[in-house]
């Protein structure tokens, strides 16, 4: 018995095979499920009795039970969602010019330990099974009456630590049959795992890498981020390589700007040097501080130096704006501060 959730098109069909059924059927149940949305199988009319019967001793329908929905000033929404074994994770909503957007939750927990993020101060319990990335979208989907078109996967976890439960996600939510969000709408982000970013390179499916690069030195990075032991900088800028190589795609390289640490002009120079010639886009990203962490956001007039740097030496590159701020909405507050 499982949620019916984390079954792709393609698992919906190996089922329908192996009871003997029409694979086409798959199809219906995508549209129930996705377009008609319904809560319960008996609600699926073209579909037999006895298929029904079969279904429901395999499947269940089931959405997220949200604990807390906290709104912000500037329309981002906050969802802190209770699984079925008792566990918490979050997920957030901002409202774009260009339609709604979702930061998706990928584990329990995460096992990264990046000094300056407030999902890391609780160790991963498990991977998120793919039908609780699903039922993220669905269930805010349901709440706030709207319909999301864009997905990050940036919200506690790191996706490339829970692969193919990733993946599979990916295949549910593009399905053209059901929720139909455009891979290009889909940015997945990673903290830099070297042999997953090789891998995600041969991926059919054309959706947007995004790497947490932070650092324009093996030294600084490996300080802010302990994965850079595992995997060094020179490795991490291969794989991008390999990626872009591969894809044919501009992968987004994301850069918080934190105090005295990483903001210098030779730190902009640096990332300049580091990174020239390569098809990327930085996004520079203004820390939000943690309470129970040291870190502190750089200045402004530093930022505006570190992106003209960046600017005149010819680097695709945005200062991203900062949303829901008032709400926890920087990764795994919300959560950390209900589990205290
Ligand atoms: N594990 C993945 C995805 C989740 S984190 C990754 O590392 O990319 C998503 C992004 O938010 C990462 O770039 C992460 O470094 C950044 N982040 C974490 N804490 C932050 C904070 N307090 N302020 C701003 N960005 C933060």
């Amino acid at each position: 018995m499982q949620s019916i959730y984390n079954y792709s098109e393609e698992m919906l069909k190996e089922y329908l095979i192996n009871l003997g059924l029409k694979p086409f059927r798959s199809k219906q149940i995508i549209e129930w499920l996705y377009r008609k949305k319904v809560k319960s199988f008996d609600e699926m009319t073209n579909i037999s009795k006895d298929f029904i019967a079969k279904l429901k001793e395999d499947f269940y329908i089931d959405l997220l039970k949200c604990v807390v929905n906290q709104k912000s000033s500037d329309g981002t929404q906050k969802f802190l969602f209770e699984l079925n074994d008792g566990n918490l994770i979050e997920s957030v909503l901002m409202n774009n010019d260009y339609g709604y957007s979702i930061c998706v939750t990928s584990e329990v927990g995460c096992n990264m330990g990046c000094v300056f993020c407030a999902s890391g101060m609780k160790k991963k319990l498990r991977n998120l099974e793919t039908s609780e990335m699903v039922k993220q979208i669905l269930t805010v989907e349901e709440i706030a009456g709207i319909k999301i078109t864009h997905i990050v996967v940036m919200g506690i976890g790191e996706p490339f630590d829970n692969y193919e439960n990733v993946l599979n996600f990916f295949r549910i939510v593009n399905n053209p049959l059901g929720l139909e969000i455009g891979s290009r709408h889909i940015t997945v982000s990673t903290c830099g795992l070297v042999d997953k970013i090789k891998e995600f390179a041969l991926f059919p499916l054309q959706v947007n890498l995004a790497l947490s690069l932070h650092a324009p030195t093996q030294e600084i990075r490996q300080e802010i981020m302990p994965i850079a032991k595992a995997y060094s900088l020179d490795k991490v800028i291969d794989a991008i390589k390999y990626y872009i190589d591969k894809t044919n795609r501009r992968v987004t390289l994301e850069y918080i700007l934190l105090r005295d640490l990483n903001d210098t002009k030779e730190c902009a120079n640096k990332l300049a040097d580091l990174i020239h010639g390569l098809n990327v886009y930085v996004n520079l990203i203004p820390y939000n501080e943690v309470k129970e962490k040291p870190y502190k956001r750089s200045e402004k007039f530093r930022m505006v130096e570190f992106f003209d740097i960046l600017k005149k030496r010819h680097i695709n590159v945005q200062l991203r704006r900062e949303q829901g701020s008032d709400i926890d909405a920087a990764c795994g507050q919300l959560r950390s501060k209900h589990m205290a």
